[in-house]
C-alpha cells in the first residue's frame, strides 16, 4: 500500500481507513495543520469521528467507527511518550468514548506507518488486522475467537512467525459484547474505559496487530535528546536524607496524619524513587485511611471499616511488592512504574501478571472489604485475560455484594455464591462468571451496574454507583470534590484521568506549564475552582493527544514545550498547548451535544454527593455542591450550563466552524 511521509515532523502523515463491510482499505493524508490543531491520539480521533460518523449511530452497529491512534509524540524518543488512544462512540454511556493505554503497541503502530487506523463496518466473520511496514491485510480470526488476550497474542506470534509483533486485542468479554470490556495490549496494558472492547467485538474484530521499522522524523533530534537528558538528570537525584528521616519519624502516626487530611507531598526524587518501585499501588493503603478510596461500595469509611493498622495495610504497596518478579516499563519510560508478579501457589496462583494499579486495589479491595492481596492480583489477571475494565468490573462486583446484603439478590440469583463483604472467594467466582457472561449471575453483571440495577429493580439503582452508565473511579469526591466535577462534566463521564482540579486538591497536579498560573483549589471549598478545573481539563486533553503518560507528573514539571518543539519545530507556547486541549475537549463535548445529551443527564449518585453525609471519618459531614463547581467550569469553558453546548463564537475562534454549524444549526 502506498504511503507517504508528511512534511510535518513527528508523524507519518498517513491515516489508514479500513472498511470491514467490503474488506477494502485506503490511506488518507491529513493536512499538516490538522496535526497542529488536534495533535494525535483522541484529538485526531474526535475530529475524524465527528466528521465521518452519523449522529445517533448504534454504538454496537456497523456505523460506529473505531479508531486506534498513537499520540503525536508516540514513536519519538521523548520520555513517557508511549501511549495510544482507542476511540469510538461508547456503548456503555452512549456518549463520546475513549480510553488509552501504554506498553509498546502505540509506538509500533507509528513505526508500522500510521498515525491512526479507523475501522468502519462489520466483518461477516471474526477477523484481525495485520499491519506491517505500511502493508495491510485483513485475516481470518476464527481460530483466535474465544481465546483470552494472552493466548491470542501468543497465537498471533506463532501464526505470523514474528515474536516481536504487538497487538491490541479483545478477550472473550469483548467478543460477548460486555459493555465494560476493554482492549488489552502487551499482555496486560489496558485501554479500559468507555466499554471500548465491546465495539471491537461488535465488528468481529479480534485484534489489530502491528509491526514496523519505520523511522519517525524529528525537527531537532539532538535538542530532544538534550531535553530528555535534563529530565533524566532531575529524576536521578537521590532523595534527601532529611526527607527519608522524616518519613521514618512520621511512620507511627501516619494513619492519624492521613485521616487529618494527608501528609505533605514528598520532593521529586523521593516521589520518583517510591513511584518507580511501587507505581500507583503506592497510594492504596493511605488512600483508604484518608478517605480517597471508596469503601464498601461507597457506603463505608476507610479508617473504621478497612483500617490501615489491621486491614488496608495488607493491600499496601510493600505487600504487593512481595510478589514482584521483575520491573516493567512502557516504551520510552524513564520511570518504569510497572512490575510483573507471580503468586506461586494456592487458589490464586498466577504467573507474570501485571501489578494491579491503585484503581484495581481499590475496586477489588476496599470496595468489597477484601484484604486478600493474592485474590486482587488474581482479579487483575482475570480482567486482563478476558479483557475487562478493572474499575467497572470491581464496581459491579461491589454493587452485587451490596444487593446481596440488602436482600435484592437471593442466593439462587447469585448461583449459590455468598456475596458477603470480604468474601474474596465469592468475588473471584462472580468475576469469572461476569467475564464469561455465564447464564445467571454472569449475564446479570456483564454490562455493569446500570444495566444490572435495571434488571434487578426494587430500588437497586440507589446502590449502582455510576455516572451516565460508567462506574466511578476510585477517588471519592467527598475528599477531593473536583473529582466529582470531572465525573459529571467530562464528555466521558465517571473517569478520574480526565484532568480538572481533582489531582490539584490531592496535592498532585498532573500538569504545570511555564507562565500559566493555576488558582489555588482548597479541598473543602466549592466555589472559585472553575478556572483551575478548566486549565486541568484542557491540559490533560493535550497530554493524552501527545501520547504522554499522566504519571510523568511524578517526576515534577514535564518539559512539554521543549519536547513538542524539538519534535515538530512548531514553536508552540503554553497558551497554544492549552488551546489545543480546549479544541479537543470542545469537540468531545460537541459530539455529546449532537447525540442529544445535556449536563442534567450526568448525575452523581446521592451517596457520592454526601447526601446524607457520612457521620464519621475524614469526609464526615461533607455534602458536595456539585452545581456550583460544574457551572463555574462550564462558564470557564464557554459551555452553556443547560444545553452543554460550547459557544458558537469560541468554536469559530478555535477553527471548529464545521462543529458550530452542526450544533448551532
Ligand atoms: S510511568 Fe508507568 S504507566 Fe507511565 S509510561 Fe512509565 S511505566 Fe508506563
Amino acid at each position: 500500500m502506498e504511503t507517504k511521509q508528511a512534511s510535518t515532523r513527528a508523524v507519518t502523515g498517513n491515516i489508514l481507513i479500513v472498511d470491514l463491510n467490503s474488506g477494502e482499505t485506503r490511506v488518507e493524508h491529513p493536512q499538516p495543520d490538522t496535526y497542529r490543531k488536534f495533535l494525535g491520539g483522541q484529538g485526531l480521533g474526535v475530529d475524524y469521528l465527528f466528521r465521518n460518523m452519523p449522529a445517533h449511530a448504534d454504538p454496537l452497529g456497523p456505523e460506529n467507527i473505531l479508531g486506534f491512534l498513537p499520540g503525536l509524540l508516540t514513536g519519538s524518543s521523548a520520555y513517557f511518550s508511549g501511549r495510544y488512544s482507542v476511540v469510538a462512540k461508547s456503548p456503555l454511556t452512549g456518549t463520546w468514548g475513549d480510553a488509552n493505554s501504554g506498553g509498546f503497541f502505540g509506538p509500533e503502530l507509528k513505526r508500522a506507518g500510521f498515525d491512526a487506523v479507523f475501522i468502519h463496518g462489520k466483518a461477516k466473520k471474526p477477523v484481525y488486522l495485520w499491519i506491517k511496514n505500511g502493508e495491510v491485510e485483513i485475516r481470518p480470526a476464527d481460530k483466535l475467537w474465544g481465546l483470552d488476550t494472552t493466548e491470542t497474542l501468543n497465537a498471533l506470534k506463532v501464526e505470523l512467525g514474528d515474536k516481536s509483533l504487538r497487538a491490541a486485542a479483545i478477550g472473550p468479554a469483548g467478543e460477548k459484547l460486555s459493555l465494560i470490556s476493554a482492549v488489552i495490549n502487551d499482555y496486560g496494558r489496558a485501554a479500559a474505559r468507555s466499554g471500548i472492547g465491546a465495539v471491537m467485538g461488535s465488528k468481529n474484530l479480534k485484534a489489530v496487530v502491528v509491526r514496523g521499522k519505520g523511522k519517525i522524523e524529528l525537527a531537532d533530534k539532538n535538542e530532544l535528546l538534550s531535553v530528555n537528558r535534563s529530565l533524566a538528570d532531575r529524576m536521578k537525584k537521590k532523595p534527601s536524607s532529611f526527607g527519608k528521616m522524616l518519613g521514618v519519624i512520621l511512620q507511627p502516626i501516619l494513619p492519624l496524619l492521613l485521616r487529618r487530611g494527608g501528609m505533605p507531598m514528598p520532593d521529586v526524587p523521593t516521589m520518583v524513587e517510591g513511584f518507580g518501585k511501587h507505581g500507583t499501588s503506592m497510594l492504596a493503603s493511605g488512600s483508604s485511611e484518608m478517605g480517597d478510596m471508596p469503601i464498601k461500595n461507597w457506603s463505608g469509611v476507610g479508617y473504621r471499616d478497612f483500617p490501615m493498622r489491621t486491614r488496608s495495610s495488607k493491600i499496601s504497596d510493600e505487600n504487593v511488592y512481595r510478589y514482584a518478579k521483575k520491573k516493567y516499563a512502557c516504551a520510552n519510560c524513564a520511570l518504569g512504574c510497572g512490575a510483573l508478579l507471580d503468586v506461586e501457589e494456592g487458589p490464586y496462583a498466577i504467573e507474570n501478571e501485571h501489578r494491579p494499579e491503585y484503581e484495581t486495589l481499590g475496586s477489588f479491595g476496599g470496595m468489597i472489604l477484601n484484604d486478600n492481596i493474592e485474590s486482587i492480583i488474581k482479579a487483575n489477571g482475570i480482567c486482563n485475560a478476558y479483557g475487562l475494565d478493572t474499575i467497572s468490573a470491581g464496581g459491579t462486583i461491589a454493587f452485587a455484594f451490596e444487593c446481596y446484603e440488602k436482600g435484592l439478590l437471593t442466593k439462587e440469583q447469585t448461583d449459590g455464591l455468598e456475596l458477603n463483604w470480604g468474601n474474596h472467594e465469592a468475588a473471584i467466582a462472580a468475576l469469572e462468571k461476569l467475564a464469561k457472561r455465564e447464564p445467571g449471575l454472569g449475564e446479570l453483571l456483564a454490562d455493569g451496574v446500570k444495566v444490572a440495577a435495571e434488571k434487578i429493580g426494587n430500588g437497586a439503582e440507589q446502590y449502582a454507583i455510576h455516572v451516565g452508565g460508567q462506574e466511578l473511579a476510585m477517588h471519592d469526591p467527598r475528599l477531593n470534590p473536583s473529582f466529582g466535577t470531572t465525573y459529571v462534566t467530562d464528555p466521558t463521564p465517571g473517569r478520574h484521568t480526565q484532568g480538572g482540579a481533582g489531582f490539584n486538591e490531592f496535592g498532585l497536579p498532573l500538569i504545570t506549564l511555564p507562565g500559566i498560573e493555576i488558582p489555588p483549589t482548597p479541598r473543602r471549598e466549592f466555589s472559585g475552582k472553575g478556572k483551575a478545573h478548566a486549565i486541568g481539563s484542557k491540559a490533560v486533553e493535550t497530554m493524552d493527544a501527545l501520547g504522554i503518560c499522566e504519571f510523568s507528573s511524578m517526576a515534577g514539571e514535564y518539559p512539554y514545550l521543549g519536547i513538542i518543539n524539538a519534535a515538530t519545530g512548531w514553536g508552540i507556547t503554553a497558551e497554544e498547548f492549552l488551546e489545543a486541549g480546549e479544541r479537543i475537549q470542545d469537540l468531545r463535548q460537541a459530539f455529546n451535544v449532537r447525540e442529544g445529551f445535556k449536563p442534567s443527564d450526568f448525575v452523581l449518585p446521592a451517596r457520592v454527593l454526601g447526601k446524607p453525609p457520612l457521620e464519621t471519618g475524614p469526609n464526615a459531614k461533607v455534602t458536595i455542591d456539585i452545581e456550583t463547581m460544574s457551572n463555574e467550569f462550564f462558564r470557564e469553558m464557554q459551555w452553556d450550563p443547560t444545553s452543554g453546548r460550547p459557544s458558537r463564537s469560541r468554536l469559530i475562534e478555535l477553527g471548529l466552524d464545521y462543529v458550530a454549524e452542526q450544533i448551532h444549526a
